[in-house]
């Protein structure tokens, strides 16, 4: 068996696939698949449609619109097998099965023969990772109304870069209009300290309120396995023009540090725009550098991810040969200026990519050519 690394529940939700675990589980009551989607006859109740439950492969999610659940890979096991599922702490027995059951089809030893200190560990990352991502699911959800009801900013989006309504809707983008979003996140029963520790916010000097980071930006949401793990804020014509924004054309989150110490660890900024679309088993695959090219690409049918850099950190390169480890053709595609600096650095990556045995080529875009021009 593989040893195990440090974080078991990533390890686990990235070796397999929902929809094949679905097509194993359940096959006799799939009754229609489409894309990356399986329709499905819900175990748990009768359905006139027979299509009432709904896996997700880009996603990693399902959910029954009959039954109202829904929920990640493991959570799917647990309702195949039981109908129902369980969230939070303490975890319930099945869903302990439904994770041991997974591991065994993943390789991987079950969470009990780790030594306890181990096993606890990763248990409370799991928990810490349970509440991040559902402080960010809304937040994001937040968001995106503000955009879809701000004819201005969908407007200006779609005159920059060519997004629609659809591209909103299809990536959950948003616009970071912060009016009502401590109240609402406080409505859906996060705590203070549960919300900093996403990098989003940061607390006033007597730690009673939280200040947004991002204002008035486009708001581009990042899905690995399924989960919102971070978030990126594009400069509009609305964001102020302070100390702070001026000059910052995309804001990141914030990193846990000395200066940052309610941020958690889990917060990290090697992950890449859209890389769930790789869970498509794709023949191809554009590597921009802007995150909006990637959206725009998706949306005109070509499979893509945004690095959402120039250069492509030392550090993060293990995690981009990994996850494109299967596909066969990947395509390096970066802005192209004066300097130069973008066409190297598509080099540069192509050759690291190379090196680890993928097939790459580079796409070279005429001057001015970049869709963020
Ligand atoms: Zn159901």
């Amino acid at each position: 068996m593989k040893q195990s690394t440090n974080n078991y529940y990533q390890e686990l939700k990235s070796a397999l696939d929902i929809i094949e675990v679905a097509r194993g589980l359940l096959p006799e009551r799939i009754t229609y698949s489409h894309a990356d989607k399986l329709y499905m006859d819900c175990p748990m109740h009768n359905s006139t449609s027979k299509r009432s439950l709904v896996v997700d492969g880009t996603r990693q999610l399902w959910n029954c619109f009959g039954c109202g659940l829904g929920g990640d890979l493991i959570q799917f096991v647990q309702f195949a097998n039981t109908g129902k599922i369980t969230h939070g702490t303490p975890l319930s027995a099945s869903h302990k099965e439904a994770r041991d059951f997974l591991a065994l089809r993943a390789n991987l030893p079950p969470l009990q023969e780790l030594s306890p200190e181990l096993a606890k560990k990763m248990e409370d990352e799991r928990a810490e990772r349970e509440k991040i991502s559902s402080v960010f699911a809304d937040v994001v959800y937040f968001f995106h109304n503000k955009a879809i009801n701000n004819g201005d900013v969908l407007n200006w989006a779609h005159e920059k870069w060519g997004f629609t309504q659809e591209a909103f809707e299809r990536f959950s983008l948003g616009y970071s209009d912060n009016e009502g979003l401590t109240d609402y996140l406080d409505k859906r029963g996060h705590s203070l300290a549960d919300i900093a520790m996403t990098g989003a916010f940061s607390f006033s000097a007597d730690r009673s309120s939280l200040f947004p980071l991002l204002k008035n930006r486009i708001v581009f949401p990042f899905f690995s396995g399924g989960q919102i793990v971070y978030l990126s804020g594009r400069q509009t014509p609305w964001t102020p023009d302070d100390d702070f924004n001026s000059g910052k054309k995309y804001l990141k989150l914030m990193l846990k540090s000395e200066k940052h110490p309610d941020v958690s660890e889990l917060i990290r900024n090697d992950y890449f725009f859209n890389e769930d679309t790789l869970r498509r088993r794709i023949e191809k695959i554009v590597i921009t550098e802007g995150i909006p090219d990637a959206v725009a690409l998706e949306m005109n049918g070509f499979p893509s991810m945004s690095t959402a850099t120039v250069k492509v950190p030392t550090g993060i390169e293990k995690r981009l040969k990994h996850l494109l480890r299967e596909t066969p053709k990947i395509y390096v595609c970066n802005d192209t200026e004066d300097s130069g600096i973008g066409i190297n650095n598509a080099i540069e990556t192509g050759l690291m990519l190379e090196r680890a045995g993928l097939d790459v080529r580079i796409i070279e875009l005429p001057m001015a050519g970049g869709f963020d021009e």
